[in-house]
């Protein structure tokens, strides 16, 4: 069933209305100063709505990992301040996130102003989902907003708990990650394809059944095709194997042929005499993978290969690079993947990029803006697509 989001809210539902809205604040940052603030500018569309319909926005989120304590380089003070420059209006920062500050100085909030609490984690309770500081977190609110979709798969006080207090709704961003996440997998325009690479099998195990089940071709890559290929009984050299899942990965191919669905793995390799930016780099079939060399990227035949695939799918789901993307020598295969999307993308194919790294390797080749959708929740996006249940999402209102 679909959530109730905040398009759902007329001004008359929030107008003077005091909204506590959970967003993923959780920036870089250097040296107190903000390196990419994506993750505040995909929460303006929420804020804006809210207060352009006159509600009292109270933002809360995580920073860093300050394991339940106060720590004074994980304040969220500089975030304030680029909100504000972003919104164009003050932003009201309070040093804490419940108690007395937090309680007077929402009671001074105007219709349409924005405040900030502390950084949530600076409670052990706010991880344990502790009900008593659920409710003092509810405690100043009249309703619940949940646009951190990088957290939604921890039921946290601040993303689940909170839900039991206040009436919750999804916020845009939310809404656009189940668009296309859930979209894709739920009624995707076919053929649909699933690109997964990355470094293991067995951090992949659960989405790669899932989309088997969903999927029309699977696309496989990153260290992970080295486990297939010694299943095959291929030689590998010193290429990553994970030994205990070679019969996961005979099971997942028998699978995928059972399901008809085209199960296409690299036909050739990038191999490298070390694991090293500078190591010495040759193109080899899979064949004829030679000793005490590894795998760390795909080769140009297997490009090719995956090209053809993918031109006459409507969707394509990539969740992992296809080499070792931060080595210069061995990032070709991602790169080719990621233009080869940004050109799908543009004959109308819905492309949507999920996993951390896999992100990340598209905003470095600066493509980002050219997907359909880039995922702002690695893990978040991985248990979406495994069909999992979101915590934080699930414990929202229905339309
Ligand atoms: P994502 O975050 O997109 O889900 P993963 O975390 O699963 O991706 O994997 C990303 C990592 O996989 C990258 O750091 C990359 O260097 C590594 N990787 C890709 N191909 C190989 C390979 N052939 N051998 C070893 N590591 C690889
Ligand atoms: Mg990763």
């Amino acid at each position: 069933m679909s959530k109730k989001t905040v398009a759902d809210l007329s001004a008359s539902d929030l107008s003077g209305k005091r909204v506590l809205v959970r967003v993923d604040f959780n920036v870089p940052l250097d040296n107190g100063s903000i390196t990419d603030d994506t993750r505040i500018r995909a929460a303006l569309p929420t804020i804006q709505d809210l207060t352009s319909k006159g509600a009292k926005v109270i933002l809360t989120s995580h920073f860093g990992r300050p394991q339940g304590q106060v720590n004074e380089s994980m304040r969220l003070t500089p975030v304030a301040a680029r909100l504000s420059e972003l919104l164009g209006k003050p932003v009201k920062k309070f040093d804490d996130c419940i108690g007395d500050e937090v309680i007077q100085g929402v009671a001074e909030l105007q219709n349409g102003d924005v405040a900030l609490l502390e950084n949530v984690r600076f409670y052990a309770e706010e991880e344990d989902n502790d009900p008593e500081f659920a409710k003092k977190l509810a405690s100043v609110a009249d309703l619940y907003v949940n646009d951190a979709f990088g957290t939604a798969h921890r039921a946290h006080a601040s993303t689940e708990g909170v839900t039991h207090y206040l009436p919750s709704v999804a916020g845009y961003l939310i809404e656009k990650e189940l668009k296309f996440l859930q979209g894709a997998i739920e009624e995707p325009k076919r053929p649909l394809a699933a690109i997964v690479g990355g470094s293991k099998v067995s951090s992949k195990i659960g989405v790669i059944e899932a989309l088997l089940d969903k999927c029309d071709k699977l696309l496989l890559g990153g260290g992970m095709i080295f486990t297939f290929y010694k299943a095959r009984g291929l030689n590998v050299g010193k290429s990553l194997v994970e030994e205990d899942k070679l019969d996961l990965a005979r099971a997942l191919e028998a699978k995928a042929k059972e399901k008809g669905v085209a199960f296409l793995l690299p036909t050739d390799v990038i191999v490298a005499d070390k694991f090293a930016p500078d190591a010495e780099a040759k193109t080899v079939s899979i064949n004829d993978i030679p000793d005490g060399w590894m795998g760390l990227d795909i080769g140009p035949d297997s490009i090719k290969v995956f090209q053809e695939a993918l031109g006459d799918c409507k969707t394509v789901i990539w969740n992992g690079p296809m080499g070792v993307f931060e080595f210069e020598k061995f990032a070709a295969g991602t790169k080719a993947i990621a233009l080869t999307l940004a050109d799908l993308t543009k004959t109308g194919t819905i492309t949507i990029i999920g996993g951390g790294d896999s992100v990340a390797a598209v905003e470095q080749l600066h493509l980002g803006e050219q997907m359909s959708h880039i995922s702002t929740g690695g893990g978040a996006s991985l248990e979406l697509l495994e069909g999992k249940v979101l915590p934080g999402i699930a414990a929202l209102n229905d339309k």
